[in-house]
């Protein structure tokens, strides 16, 4: 049992220790209500010298009587109840609360959002939904209603009701909350790939535009904005396109490598991506940057070109990925004794390139082979970018 909530438990036993005093002196005219109350506090307490904390704590409820010196103990009890992942407890003391008709408007408010923490984390969505928008459309604490909105923004996205999440968030969340916009932005975008696959390029380009103005670094709106000229042919507008991702955050240089190879190929335009290639390895010189450009040149001036490149590259900064290509590039021409050394060196490189990730969360550290716009571990948006270094893209 954590510590804390040891604690409040003796603090409830004191609290009903000091009431019952208090009771005593101010109501002398019930003394069975009080020799009740009184047998449950000691019976409480035994139970918690006795190391029986949750029989213990069910006692203190039962006898902590509900008012408004006493309602904040039961909100914590509950809420402790919660985060040590009982959340059924916690809702039969905070629905025990919202029972009591000498709740003010303010206090049921609180309770309310509460037991809709409650239901969230038991999964029961519909319930933790229809407590929340009560609270967004009828409270007029604005701390309340932040906190309904964020809750419910949560829920929705859990749901992936990215309109509705949006509506919710739109526009206050959104101007307090940098962590909001940036996951606003990804919504729209969500919204924008459904609209792709519904073959409604229109709608998908509002979505994105509306994305790209809410959050100006949203990569994945420019890579989307991108895909949808790749889909109509546009292939000159989509290298326009991926070549801002660069500007909006250089770590995702390598993302675009793919897509913006495929779009001069089929333009027929290897003048074109070489050029493009040396401009991008002037401003980030990533390993899968260097490789592109390697083979590329490789395939077209021959394995020397290749090497002066990465060579030179290496020169400069070390590179798992481009020393494991150079090795390579060596071995098809060697042979016999040299070609056996090269190829013991190529598969140590290998096994180290291909255990490492290529993508991490920068917010937790999460990390992994694929790209996922929302981390997988701590759900935030746009915080999983590709691994760059000499270990990485
Ligand atoms: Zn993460």
């Amino acid at each position: 049992m954590p510590d804390a909530l040891l604690l409040t438990l003796l603090l409830a036993a004191v609290a009903i220790g000091w009431w019952l005093g208090r009771r005593d002196r101010r109501t002398p005219d019930d003394p069975g209500a009080q020799t009740e109350l009184a047998r449950d506090y000691f019976v409480g307490l035994n139970y918690l010298l006795n190391d029986q904390q949750d029989m213990a704590i069910e006692t203190f409820v039962a006898a902590l009587e509900v008012n408004s010196e006493t309602i904040e103990t039961h909100i914590t009890l509950g809420n402790l109840f919660r985060t040590r992942g009982e959340a059924d407890r916690a809702v039969k003391i905070h629905q025990n609360l919202l029972a009591r008709p000498t709740l003010t408007p303010p206090q049921s408010e609180r309770v309310q959002l509460e037991l809709s923490r409650d239901f969230l984390k038991l999964g029961l969505l519909d319930r933790a939904e229809r407590l929340l928008q009560g609270l967004v459309r009828d409270t007029h604490d604005d701390e309340i209603r932040r906190s309904a909105k964020q809750l419910l923004v949560d829920l929705l996205e859990r749901e992936g009701e990215w309109q509705a999440a949006f509506n919710v968030a739109h526009p206050h969340l959104i101007r307090q909350h940098d962590e909001t916009r940036r996951a606003a932005a990804h919504w729209l975008c969500q919204l924008a790939e459904q609209e792709r696959g519904n073959a409604s390029p229109g709608l998908a380009r509002k979505h994105l535009r509306q994305a790209l103005n809410i959050d100006a670094k949203c990569v994945r709106a420019n890579l989307l904005l991108a895909g949808l000229e790749h889909d109509t042919g546009h292939y000159r507008q989509e290298i326009r396109l991926l070549a801002r991702v660069p500007d909006q955050d250089t770590a995702f240089t390598a993302t675009i490598l793919e897509p913006l190879a495929n779009a001069y190929r089929l333009l027929d335009d290897e003048d074109g991506l070489i050029k493009h290639l040396q401009s991008l390895l002037e401003r980030t010189p990533h390993t899968s940057l260097i490789i592109l450009f390697a083979e590329t040149l490789r395939q077209r001036e021959g394995a020397s070109a290749a090497i002066a490149l990465v060579s030179d590259q290496l020169d400069r900064e070390s590179s798992l990925g481009a020393l494991d290509y150079l090795i390579g590039l060596y071995r098809q021409d060697a042979r016999g004794e040299p070609q056996e050394r090269l190829a013991l060196l190529q598969r140590h490189t290998q096994t180290l390139w291909h255990a490492l990730p290529r993508h991490r969360c920068r917010r937790c550290g999460f990390a992994g082979e694929h790209l996922h716009w929302q981390c997988p571990r701590c759900r935030s948006w746009g915080t999983t970018k590709p691994i760059t270094g000499i270990e990485g893209e």
